[in-house]
């Protein structure tokens, strides 16, 4: 399977060398003619999209590279992907170990030109809580770029189930990628991204300033609303589906259980299944939280079983179809998953 993989991967880069690709796909012919009127930027996933549009206004042509309404942990960049980056300016990511095939895809292009932001540069990142990492890594930021390059490997080892949205695979590497879902982080992402495109569009750089600025002040007022609105709540810990909140807890005095091993599964492991079980009912847990873009059946069993509510808490990953229709985004999700917490908390 990796083998084939490897030799499907290297075909798309000879046709891209080769310069053969019209008529490859017909979708691409429209995305190069726009090049020519404006600069062209990729985000690689939905925050990191988000972010970017928000400061771009309709001075950049911002799009994502990723599909919407799938989670981005073991997505890969299809040659339809690479060939939008063939022809892009910018390229966003979020780093922190999320897009494990950057730097692999980033060599691989022709486009010596293309510009890249990783946008959590300058977080202070916090170590992944899950159980695939039980080798050791250092802490600091310097080994975020070693590490990549091993969990590509294991990227690939995995990659088959990603339909079935399997958290059992679902690598974070040594670090939690999940650096957005604290407004201070996100405000940093924000400052990054700012700073890339006045470097790229000078001629627009109060315009990208100013919106930063209209942001930054929004962020920190979610941060001060998240303070104290959490801060006063008697409960602190949150079961949760995958464990996608840790800057969040880190932020506010918070503690995640997952329950993503579990979630993982169509046969859910009875031991798991039951340990979780018993932590709610001996701690009083009232609100198991689950998310937009994985099945949230097992949630569900363990919601019966303990009488607990099922709610959505929204690691903002990536939008649901719902979502996108009702014009969804960064601060209408957090200010609804803050809703939620404290809903679950009091
Ligand atoms: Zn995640």
């Amino acid at each position: 399977m990796k083998n084939i993989k490897k030799i499907l991967f290297l075909l798309a880069g000879i046709v891209l060398l080769s310069g053969c690709s019209k008529g490859a796909d017909t979708k691409n012919s429209t995305k190069e003619d726009t090049n020519k009127e404006g600069l062209k930027v990729y985000a690689s996933v939905y925050p990191m999209y988000d972010f970017a549009k928000k400061i771009a206004g309709d001075k950049l042509d911002v799009e994502m590279i990723m599909p919407q309404g799938i989670e981005p942990h073991g997505w890969e960049p299809d040659s339809n992907a690479i060939k939008n980056l063939e022809n892009a300016d910018m390229f966003i990511y979020n780093g922190a170990g999320l897009e494990s095939w950057t730097d692999k895809v980033i060599n691989s292009l022709s486009n010596k030109d293309l510009k890249v932001v990783e946008a959590s540069k300058g977080v202070e990142l916090i170590k992944s809580d899950h159980d695939e990492d039980e080798e050791e890594h250092e802490h600091e930021h310097e080994e975020v770029e070693d590490n990549k390059n091993h969990d590509a490997t294991k990227e690939n080892n995995n990659h088959v189930h990603e339909d079935e949205h399997d958290h059992e695979d679902h690598q974070h590497g040594p670090m939690d990628p999940h650096v957005w879902i604290s407004p201070k982080n996100a405000k940093i992402e924000m400052e990054n991204i700012k700073n890339a495109f006045v470097e790229l569009d000078k001629e627009n750089a109060d315009y990208y300033e100013s919106n930063y600025e209209k942001y930054a002040k929004m962020l920190d007022e979610l941060d001060a609303k998240y303070s104290e609105s959490l801060n006063k709540l008697p409960n602190k810990t949150i079961v949760v589906s995958h464990e996608a909140y840790g800057y969040l807890c880190k932020e506010y005095g918070l503690t995640q259980i997952g329950i993503k091993g579990v979630n993982a599964e169509t046969e859910p492991d009875a031991k798991k299944m039951a340990e979780i079980i018993n932590y709610i009912k001996e701690n009083k847990i009232k609100t198991i939280f689950t998310e937009e873009l994985i099945d949230p059946k097992v949630s569900k069993i363990i919601a019966d079983e303990t009488g607990c509510e099922v709610k959505v808490l929204s690691p903002i990953e990536g939008l649901s179809e719902e979502e996108i229709k009702n014009n969804e985004e960064y601060f209408s999700i957090m200010d609804k998953n803050l809703e939620n917490l404290v809903g679950a908390l009091k």
